[in-house]
């Protein structure tokens, strides 16, 4: 008896299997973390780490959710979720869509807890031990970490700042192995706010096609635009077919629905039904009442679209705010963001030989000026930071002025 509670007592009491020994913790949500912390000790703190928008649901959303609640949606519903849900879906896509294999259907779609689930699923079952994935790089922290889960290796494929930090088909053909069987896409981009132009994109994907890759096209800040620059474009108007094609997308950026968690994937068949076997097995259905709001959101047209210009109209004031402010600093480089809610400031001047530089400015920025801001190394870029302007205007201009001022006591 004693020797066997000697023994327990000598055992670790826990060790993260190999399924998760490589992973890290979110570092988006980290700085978000400590921003509360130290806001709850009276600290009165700037929070430009969060990527999510700083609006209320609209009203019209949340009361067709009331409304399903009272209608009794509170059950479990089709692993893949509701049928009106997947048909606005399948719609939206083929107003993009008019390549060959004829149109998008619900039994392509598959809704899942937020267009996290969405990618995750699909890097799930397209990628497996010995498979490399490109990944256009600075891009977003949990790509890396899904595709290490999936035991693929992700390839980062750096971006060029004289173009935005965004790849061409060249680089990545020249990135590529034998090993190589897919690409991630993301534009507009988090965290650089680039957007890759219809001729890029299309580039990309004959690049895909020719080499039979997969392609998962992150469509998140689809709706999230600026003009003036390069104009999104989906990979469903820029593909010539959809049968290597994953494009996600989701509510929780265009609607300010962060918290409901609906996502989706618009996949060939196969993939599709693949990704819903996975999802029966570990989350089932989105949350019933989450599909009905989603369904509002896509369905009633007009008050979506006018809730979305609201909103990205508040973004591009707080953008124009944002450059102007900067246009005294010249020394401060950033990427111009033609989408997404996102600046992306380089840092590596303020560097005094530390490997991690944007790290150093990020605490730097905390401690000293009550600002939060995301280190690039969360990117794989760790000469930038990355700066949200999903919050009010005044403090995101103060933000910038602070931020300028603590570029330039490290510099
Ligand atoms: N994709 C990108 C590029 C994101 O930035 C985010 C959230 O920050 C997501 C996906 C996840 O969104 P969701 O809330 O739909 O899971």
């Amino acid at each position: 008896m004693t020797t066997q509670l000697a023994s327990q007592a000598a055992r670790p009491a826990f060790r993260p299997s190999d399924n998760v020994a490589q992973l890290k913790p979110s570092a988006t949500i980290a700085v978000s973390q400590l921003a509360k912390a130290l806001a709850a000790q009276g600290r009165d703190v700037i929070d430009l780490g969060a990527g999510e928008p700083d609006f209320p649901t609209p009203e019209f959303i949340v009361r067709a959710a009331k409304l399903a609640l009272d209608k009794g949606a509170t059950r479990y519903t089709a692993t893949e979720g509701i049928l009106p849900l997947r048909q606005a879906i399948a719609d939206g896509a083929n107003a993009l869509y008019r390549g060959p294999g004829g149109p998008v259907l619900p039994a392509d779609v598959v809704v899942s807890t937020g267009s996290k689930q969405s990618l995750f699923n699909a890097c799930f079952v397209l990628f497996g031990a010995g498979d490399e994935v490109l990944v256009p790089t600075p891009s977003w922290t949990s790509y890396y970490e899904m595709l290490t889960l999936a035991r693929a290796t992700a390839v980062p494929v750096m971006g060029d700042p004289a173009r935005g930090l965004k790849v061409t088909a060249d680089e990545l053909a020249r990135a590529a192995t034998p090993n190589t069987r897919g690409v991630m896409l993301n534009s507009p981009c988090n965290p650089t706010g680039s957007v890759y132009a219809a001729d890029e994109m299309a580039a990309i994907l004959a690049l895909a096609e020719e080499r039979e890759w997969w392609v998962i096209s992150d469509e998140i800040y689809l709706r999230i635009a600026y003009g003036g620059g390069d104009e999104p474009c989906s990979a469903l108007e820029a593909a010539r077919s959809r049968d290597r094609l994953v494009v996600i997308n989701g509510v929780a950026k265009a609607y300010a629905m962060t918290g409901w968690r609906i996502g989706w994937a618009v996949a060939p068949r196969a993939v599709a039904s693949a990704m819903g076997a996975l999802q029966s097995h570990t989350t089932s259905n989105a949350a019933a009442v989450s599909q009905h709001a989603a369904l509002a959101a896509l369905a009633q047209k007009d008050e979506a679209e006018r809730a979305i210009e609201h909103m990205v109209a508040r973004f591009a004031e707080r953008r124009a705010a944002i450059l102007h402010a900067l246009r005294d600093a010249p020394e401060v480089r950033c990427v111009r963001p033609d989408g997404a809610f996102y600046l992306f400031v380089n840092v590596a001047e303020t560097a005094r030989g530390e490997a991690d530089p944007g790290a150093v400015f990020a605490r730097h920025l905390l401690e000293r000026h009550d600002v939060a801001v995301v280190p690039g190394s969360a990117f794989l870029a760790p000469d930038w930071v990355r700066l949200s302007f999903a919050a009010p205007q005044e403090q995101v201009v103060e933000g910038v002025r602070r931020l300028v001022r603590a570029y330039r006591e490290l510099t």
